[in-house]
């Protein structure tokens, strides 16, 4: 469903104030003082125009968000969250996933899952710390790179691994894009090894990275090593970010919103500054358009009409303020105010 829209004095990005004007989902026109007869008004008040968010990693499939509150029970190593999450989801029934959440290799029939998952449309290979939960770091990619392959589908693999086992895992991962010619359709999230303090570890990596154009997904963990933004958007590598997992088996935390993640992401960053602040913002917004290439993404005319509008003096005001009084417009429609759906939108 689309919907036309005029939105009135919104400043795109805490620039100066302009209309916007929306017909049939898609922004057609953006200058101030537009009319359009007929057209269903949003008055922003001189509030910002965001892009709508990209949450471009989350776990929904474990979620316990709008369910009574559920003690967090799980030990400390990722294997307690992974044995903690399938002893609560037992008796559930998943078949379209393409993640092997549980690991690939030490749960059999894992990989003929994943591949019929992928058969039946999955858009992503997922692969998860090939060393550590696996331990057999060449079957494990072979494998996930393989169905890659077989299905033209691009890579995204769940890198928890620290430091130099985390390096390795990553090496492992470059010798494969080279020698397949996959350069642009690899993921890695979490990526916590390019967090380690030792620069000859992790600047050979960033080098890699930026070579062979493999994204890397921040959630700005609180407590683990983190993947250094700035210096991975100076590289020129596609940076997004996304909640993980959403008040869920793994953890009490998380509420899915992504400008609250921004914040994270520049806390963990140790940005202060406006301008570094927006590359938390950007990891959250444009970034995740790229890593997920999404077309049509910003608030251009000719973009699709999703956005939000926010209070606000400045972008980096709406991240360390996080308001909840935000209209949300998803293809010219309002669906959302103040925290609450207002309208459906298949
Ligand atoms: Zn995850």
């Amino acid at each position: 469903m689309t919907a036309d829209l005029l939105i009135r004095n919104a400043r795109p990005l805490g620039g100066p104030a302009t209309d916007l004007l929306i017909r049939a989902g898609r922004i057609v026109e953006r200058a101030p003082g537009l009319s359009a007869p007929g057209v269903p008004v949003e008055d922003a008040a001189g509030k910002l125009a965001l892009p709508g968010f990209v949450e471009a990693h989350t776990h929904l499939d474990k979620t316990l968000l709008g369910m009574g509150w559920h003690p967090h029970g799980a030990g400390p190593r990722i294997i307690d969250k992974i044995d903690h999450e399938r002893a609560l989801k037992g008796p559930l029934d998943i078949d379209r996933v393409a993640f092997p959440q549980s690991g690939l290799l030490r749960r059999p029939g894992t990989l003929e899952l994943m591949d019929r998952a992928l058969a039946m449309g999955v858009e992503v290979v997922g692969g998860l710390d090939p060393c550590a939960i696996d331990r057999d770091p060449k079957a494990h990619l072979d494998a996930v790179f393989a169905l890659s392959q077989k299905h033209g589908r691009p890579i995204d693999i769940h890198l928890h691994e620290p430091g130099e086992m985390g390096a390795f895992s990553l090496e492992l991962i470059f010798e494969r894009i080279r020698a397949l010619g996959l350069h642009g359709q690899v993921t890695v999230s979490h990526a916590f090894c390019l967090g380690a303090p030792d620069r000859d570890l992790v600047d050979p990596l960033i080098a890699q990275l930026a070579e062979l154009d493999v994204a890397i997904m921040t959630t700005g963990p609180a407590a683990r090593p983190a993947p250094p933004v700035a210096r991975l958007l100076a590289a020129g590598i596609r940076v997004c970010s996304g909640s993980d997992g959403i008040r869920d088996t793994w953890s009490p935390y998380g509420n899915g919103d992504m400008l609250e993640r921004a914040m994270f992401v520049g806390l963990r960053n140790n940005f202060r500054r406006d301008e570094d602040v927006a590359l938390a913002f950007h990891t959250c917004t444009r970034g995740g358009a790229d890593v997920m290439r999404i077309d049509g993404y910003g608030l251009e005319p000719g973009c699709a009409a999703d956005l939000l509008i926010v209070p606000g003096e400045t972008v980096t005001d709406a991240v360390v303020s996080r308001p909840m009084d935000r209209v949300v417009v998803k293809r010219g429609a309002v669906v959302a105010r103040g925290g609450t759906c207002t309208r459906l939108v298949a």
